[in-house]
């Protein structure tokens, strides 16, 4: 009886986005997507690959990039557009 296999065996996810099998580890800050792409995807930031930074006028000296990866950015920040 060798239950050493049994032990320790990384817990993987599939990525939402491409399916790809993703290692659940504190090291990727894009877990369950395998990629910050794939999270991106997901949510709908690269949707019709019209993907740029931009805010409203005026604005974009406010948006701190890391805003992009910590919360997502589609939902509460549509002031009056939609
Ligand atoms: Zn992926």
């Amino acid at each position: 009886m060798t239950e050493e296999k049994n032990s320790e065996k990384p817990f993987t996810v599939k990525c939402p986005t491409c399916g790809k099998e993703v290692v659940w580890s504190t090291d990727n800050p894009y877990r369950p997507f395998c990629s910050e792409r794939c999270r991106m995807i997901d949510l709908g930031e690269w949707a019709s690959g019209g993907y740029r930074i931009e805010g409203a006028p005026g604005s974009a000296d406010q948006l701190d990039p890391g805003d992009f990866t910590t919360e997502e950015p589609d939902t509460g920040k549509g002031r009056g557009n939609r």
